[in-house]
């Protein structure tokens, strides 16, 4: 249309034709996306989800929850600085800062919501942000939101992180990264990247999602094991879905920092708070993990079998850093395809296409959890190996 034409006036039953034609261009890119509503009981052996220390049915995590309903009600009832902060916000803020070795916390309602709120508070259009350009879209979100000048950088390329914060136009730098990348659960190397943060005068904020309950000394977390909790410059985020199985996020960090996010962070001051039911499964959820340190090796120590079974059975099976191994797919039609196999199998695993994968690979995402047996991850890789597509194994 050019700038003198006026646009169509369009009968409302078509305002929204415009929908059809994508889902149809996603349909033809074999992009189609369909919910599929998981029973509360199965028999499925579930290598989808992010439950990894299998406590989201853990009766002492989910009576929490309950029990935290019928005493302060379904909702949160208002944002955190109006009506939605109860005890146990404050409650589960401490003992995460004193688990994972940093000052304070703040507790999100997501795990989404925390990481657009970290990092839309701790940077602006006067400062720069360097990240790596497979961070979690949640991540993304918030460099966009955040107005400032974005730096998005190829896979853990520490020697182009170096040079973007050397060469940006601004004091003030943020560098943002995953510790482990959602996909195909590879880790970032913290170490360098601090000490790269460090020589130029940058702050470094981690993405624990998945690290938080697998790596790390009793599930500390990657931030943790890299020896950089409570350092002044260091910010973590956390979700509390995974490895607690409960609902919600966190950020960590100086008392500064969360004041900071506590006064200025649009997703934590126009959000309702966390409900109380799920602050409650995620503090009781953190106490099991304090008293069965145990848990995160289990994990690591199924992933490892997933993983090498994998590969031994011929398919590209990525490496067990944390939880998650993932297999890569011919095609995407291959990848939908082939989990859907595996789930008249009997095994649900994840599938992932783009957009949702970065460099385009469509792959099978599973996840290795505390609570499955050896037996179940041999039962696991039989049943992927049984449904896979041709060309999906390379030898
Ligand atoms: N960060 C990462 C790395 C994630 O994988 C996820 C969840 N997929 C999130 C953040 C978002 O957390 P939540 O699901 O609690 O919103």
């Amino acid at each position: 249309m050019d700038a003198a034409q006026k646009p169509a006036a369009v009968p409302p039953e078509q305002v929204f034709d415009w929908l059809d034609a994508e889902a149809e261009r996603r349909a033809d890119a074999g992009l189609t996306r369909r919910l599929r509503p998981r029973p509360a009981t199965s028999t499925e052996l579930d290598l989808a989800g992010n439950d990894y220390l299998g406590l989201a049915r853990d009766k002492r995590v989910a009576g929490a929850a309950a029990a935290a309903a019928l005493r302060w009600g379904a909702g949160s009832t208002g944002s955190r600085l109006v009506t939605g902060s109860t005890e146990l916000h404050a409650e589960l803020e401490h003992e995460l800062a004193r688990f994972c070795g940093f000052q304070a916390a703040l507790v999100f309602s997501s795990g989404f919501t925390a990481n657009l709120g970290a990092v839309t508070a701790l940077s602006g259009k006067d400062s720069a942000i360097v990240t790596d350009k497979y961070i979690h879209a949640s991540l993304i979100e918030g460099c966009r939101l955040s107005r400032a000048g974005i730096a998005a950088i190829g896979h853990n390329d520490v020697a182009a992180i170096k040079h973007a914060l050397a060469t940006r136009r601004t004091q003030r730098a943020l560098v943002v990264t995953d510790s482990v990348f959602s996909v195909d659960g590879d880790l970032a190397p913290l170490p360098e990247l601090s000490a790269a943060c460090r020589e130029h005068g940058a702050a470094l904020l981690v993405d624990d999602a998945h690290g938080f309950g697998v790596l790390g000394d009793g599930g500390r977390g990657a931030v943790h094991a890299a020896g950089l909790a409570g350092e002044p410059d260091v910010v973590m985020t956390v979700t509390l879905s995974k490895s607690l199985g409960a609902q919600g996020g966190a950020v960590l960090g100086s008392r500064r920092v969360i004041r900071h996010l506590v006064e200025t962070s649009r997703s934590f001051i126009f959000d309702t708070g966390l409900a109380p039911a799920s602050a409650a499964a995620a503090l009781a959820a953190l106490g099991v993990l304090k008293s069965e340190p145990e848990l995160p090796g289990k994990v690591l120590a199924n992933a490892t079998r997933l993983a090498e079974q994998l590969t031994d059975a011929g398919f590209r099976a990525s490496r067990p850093d944390a939880a998650v191994v993932s297999v890569q797919a011919p095609s995407p039609e291959d990848a939908v395809t082939w989990a859907a196999r595996c789930a008249e199998n009997g095994v649900r695993v994840g599938c992932f296409r783009p957009p949702s994968v970065p460099d385009g690979i469509s792959r099978l995402r599973l996840t290795a959890r505390a609570d499955l047996s050896e037996s179940d991850v041999d039962t696991a890789v039989k049943v992927v190996s049984a449904s896979a597509p041709p060309r999906a194994a390379t030898s």
